[in-house]
């Protein structure tokens, strides 16, 4: 165990309480849903990042998954400083725009055309805006617990730090608006199927992360994604894929390639940007050709497709593309998911863990999870000890039931190996707010496909 001394961070945060809106810049960072002051990042390096006092931990949030290759890459940061001695923003089209574009058309057939903007929210903003002008249609269906960003349209029943913090409805949003997103269950095909009988030809398009990863990771049943794409088409609704998590994560092309399934729009964040700020959506030249300025559907910003991103993701990409990048980035995870799994056996919990390629959560819960009703049952006091747990062993999980564990490839098997030894203790400390036995659930990447295994541990 760790003994962490935490007063130089404790400092700092009481100085951001005091001029930033709860110390924090976006609300799960604040580490509300575990108690305890956050810690304050200093640096980082590879799997590792430091906090102000020196203290040094594994980390499994590496940037909430944009940094796949872990901190700071050699070679990304040999771009970005390349880059910045060239200047570090136009306002003008550059070369690099052209090449990041040309690698993610290639790596995601769908995405004959993009457009490149510095957030997700923006992405997925502009993606449903030119879903609606494609179809003239106002509704969209989105699924509970799946997080798609913080524009308007997006914030009833959202996973991530709405679901961290309890909040269904957020206050601000025109009822006007809210009205125009349809909220169904992850994994539920008849729901979406009597949604659009419900509403025809008023259903604008479909979004979801085709693998969940915003209410914890919750993969689509098989089937489901399938069904999506037929319904969407038959009642000429757009598909939009949410793959700001899962594009460049779960292999090179993305979730779309694992299942096999071509969505009309997708959009794409974290990985593209190499740890700076960029996003992407992208479709079909058809669609795409409606917005701005070949179209009148308008979307623009001042630092999209910022030359210092631009080059941090041509970097990460390439290393990406490298054989065997993706095998070796999953044997870790396999390595963790196997030793969660086997941590999990041993002390008789009541958790399931669910495991896509590297991404990865523990439930607290007896029962797979499938959906967000599914997650809410989770009984997130135990996460928090456990999260505060794996703290003091040195391990940095996000702080949230409701998230995932991004593995990097710059975690070494060693890393996972103290990492697993870190989870049993926790495990056993986390007991301590009360303990039902249950059945674990380990669901496997099994590479490109999804299997639940049921290893039916019962303890009385
Ligand atoms: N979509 C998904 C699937 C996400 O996970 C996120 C952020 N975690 C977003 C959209 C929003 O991205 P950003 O935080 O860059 O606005």
């Amino acid at each position: 165990m760790v003994k962490n001394e935490h007063t130089h961070s404790q400092e700092i945060f009481r100085r951001a309480t005091e001029v930033l809106v709860g110390g924090v810049n976006s609300p799960v960072r604040a580490f509300r849903a575990v108690g305890g002051d956050p810690i304050v990042a200093d640096r980082a390096a590879g799997a590792r990042l430091w906090d102000a006092d020196g203290n040094e931990y594994i980390d499994y949030v590496c940037s909430w998954g944009a940094l796949i290759l872990g901190h700071a890459h050699p070679k990304v940061v040999e771009a970005i400083a390349t880059q910045a001695r060239r200047g570090t923003s136009y306002g003008m089209p550059t070369e690099l725009e052209v090449e990041l574009a040309a690698r993610i058309g290639a790596a995601l057939p769908s995405c004959e055309k993009v457009r490149f903007v510095s957030s997700g929210t923006e992405a997925t903003m502009s993606a449903v805006r030119l879903a609606r002008a494609a179809t003239g249609r106002d509704l969209i269906i989105k699924f509970e617990g799946c997080y798609h960003g913080h524009s308007d349209s997006f914030l009833s029943e959202a996973g991530s730090g709405l679901a961290t913090l309890g909040i269904a409805a957020c206050p601000g949003v025109p009822a006007a608006l809210a009205e125009l997103t349809v909220n169904v269950p992850y994994n539920d095909v008849a729901a979406v199927q009597e949604v659009f009988d419900r509403h025809r030809d008023q259903i604008a398009a479909v979004i979801v992360e085709p693998i969940a990863a915003n209410m914890g990771v919750v993969p689509p049943m098989p089937g489901f994604l399938q069904n999506l794409r037929d319904l969407a088409a038959r009642h000429g609704a757009l598909l939009i894929f949410d793959e700001v998590i899962t594009g460049f994560r779960v292999c090179y092309g993305g979730a779309q390639t694992t299942f096999g399934i071509t969505p009309d729009v997708t959009t794409l964040g974290k990985i593209i940007g190499g740890g700076l700020p960029a996003a992407a959506f992208g479709g079909r030249r058809d669609l795409m050709d409606r917005l701005a300025p070949l179209g009148p559907v308008y979307q623009a910003g001042t630092l999209s497709g910022n030359p210092l991103a631009m080059s941090a993701g041509i970097a990460t990409l390439d290393l990406l593309a490298a054989p065997g990048f993706y095998e070796s980035l999953d044997a870790r995870a396999k390595r963790l998911g196997d030793g969660i799994a086997a941590a999990l056996w041993e002390a008789g919990a009541s958790a399931t863990a669910a495991r896509v390629g590297s991404l990865l959560t523990l439930f607290f819960s007896g029962e797979p999870v499938r959906d967000y009703a599914g997650a809410k049952k989770c009984d997130t006091r135990r996460f928090a000890a456990f999260f505060r747990a794996m703290l003091d062993h040195g391990v940095f999980l996000a702080p949230s039931q409701f998230e995932a564990l991004f593995v990097s490839a710059a975690h070494t098997d060693a890393d996972i190996d103290r990492t697993i030894a870190a989870f049993r203790e926790s495990l056993c400390v986390s007991r301590e707010s009360g303990e039902r036995n249950g059945i674990i659930v380990m669901q496997p990447p099994a590479q490109h496909r999804i299997a639940i295994q049921r290893p039916s541990l019962h303890r009385g």
